[in-house]
């Protein structure tokens, strides 16, 4: 990172490896950030054409997250801070991802799909963070499904709503499970949903319901809050209905099933995070994490926060899901914004909340 410019980003994954046994194998994970390490430090290095003495500070992801993988990323920072000198900041892997929203590269792009294509709209005034007062950030994850109000990107979000059960992207992992569409779920489902007909099943819409939405004088309790266990057994009891009912597997229609499922994944996903925002006068948006790259997703977000007048920040895909850019993005920010970088006792946190977006000690 130099500023709010990307110089490089280097990705090693082991998704081959967990595509075998059909989901991450923590053990497996965390040997893979050690071998890994080294090798796309220098990579990313190398492209960027500096050195460990070039840098101004160093960040990794404290939390949340598998604790091995997270310690050996934190081990190995430490490592290169103590022995380059650097100061160090351990940060919050869910900021990062909605953080990565100020990145040039990502401010400047056009939302997809938005119609009279308005520009991305976050406009940067010089200094430190230069982001609209009044933000908010829509985190899909694997892990977790979040609306976040952000006074200030680098030291004060919070928690407006959350998922009370499964993340969407465990939703779409269980559900290509169900379906016996491959892992992971989000882009095969993604892939098969296009050859479906999203309104051929009526899935339901968890937390929709007035008990639980109430009204912006009374709100209910799970007004700005997600569900998506129901949707997820809704699922199995259709794909077991046209088993008992004698259909052969391969006639059970799975894109129309895939297409209606994430039909109602985008609609209550969308509709409560425009909801939050519209009550909490939140005028811009950055939609970051791993689902965030679901085509139906961006769609209907930037078709819906256009029509409510709100202004939307969409990474590219490379960037929505798990990637070091967000992690220097959120950490150049931290030094703009003249944030204390973190003492070198700090532990990596598994459960960080969402608040805390750098740790201090
Ligand atoms: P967290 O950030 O919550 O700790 P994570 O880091 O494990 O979780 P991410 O990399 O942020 O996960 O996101 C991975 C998730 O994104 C997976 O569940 C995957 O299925 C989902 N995903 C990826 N591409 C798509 C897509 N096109 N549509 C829907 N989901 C997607
Ligand atoms: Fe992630």
């Amino acid at each position: 990172m130099r500023g709010t410019e990307l110089l490089a980003n280097a990705v090693a994954s082991s998704m081959e490896e967990h595509v075998r046994f059909g989901g991450v194998i923590p053990e497996i994970a965390a040997r893979a950030h050690l071998e890994e390490f080294l090798p796309t430090l220098q990579q990313a290095l190398d492209t960027a054409g500096v050195t460990l003495d070039d840098l101004d500070a160093i960040a990794v992801t404290s939390g949340p997250g598998l604790a091995g993988a997270l310690m050996v990323g934190v081990a190995g920072a430490k490592a290169l801070a103590l022995a380059a000198g650097k100061p160090l900041y351990g940060l919050n892997h869910l900021v990062a991802h909605v953080g990565v929203g100020v990145l040039d590269e990502v401010r400047t792009a056009v939302p997809p799909a938005a119609s009279g294509a308005r520009p991305a709209g976050v406009v940067l005034s010089p200094e430190p963070t230069g982001l609209p007062e009044s933000l908010g950030a829509l985190l899909v994850s694997g892990g977790h499904t979040e609306i976040l109000q952000v006074n200030r990107l680098t030291t004060d979000v919070t928690l407006l709503g959350s998922t009370i059960d499964d993340a969407a992207g465990e939703a779409y992992d269980k559900v290509a499970r169900l379906l016996g569409a491959g892992y992971p779920g989000g882009p095969v489902i993604d892939r098969l949903a296009q050859q479906g007909d999203p309104k051929a099943f009526r899935f339901p819409r968890g937390l929709s319901a007035p008990k639980f939405v109430g009204s912006a004088e009374e709100p209910g309790k799970h007004r700005h809050n997600w569900s998506f266990s129901g949707l997820k057994t809704a699922v199995a009891r259709c794909v077991e209905q046209f088993e008992a009912a004698g259909v052969p597997e391969e006639q059970i229609p799975t894109a129309d099933i895939a297409a209606s499922f994430q039909e109602a994944v985008a609609d209550v996903i969308t509709a409560k995070a425009v909801r939050a925002c519209t009550e909490h006068g939140i005028t811009h948006l950055l939609l970051g994490g791993g689902v965030a790259a679901n085509s139906r997703l961006r769609s209907l977000l930037a078709e819906r926060c256009a029509d409510a007048g709100i202004g939307l920040t969409v990474p590219p895909v490379r960037l929505c899901t798990d990637n070091g850019a967000m992690v220097a993005a959120l950490g150049a920010q931290l030094v703009a914004d003249g944030v204390a970088p973190s003492s070198l006792d700090f532990a990596a946190d598994p459960g960080q909340p969402v608040e805390s977006i750098s740790l201090v000690a």
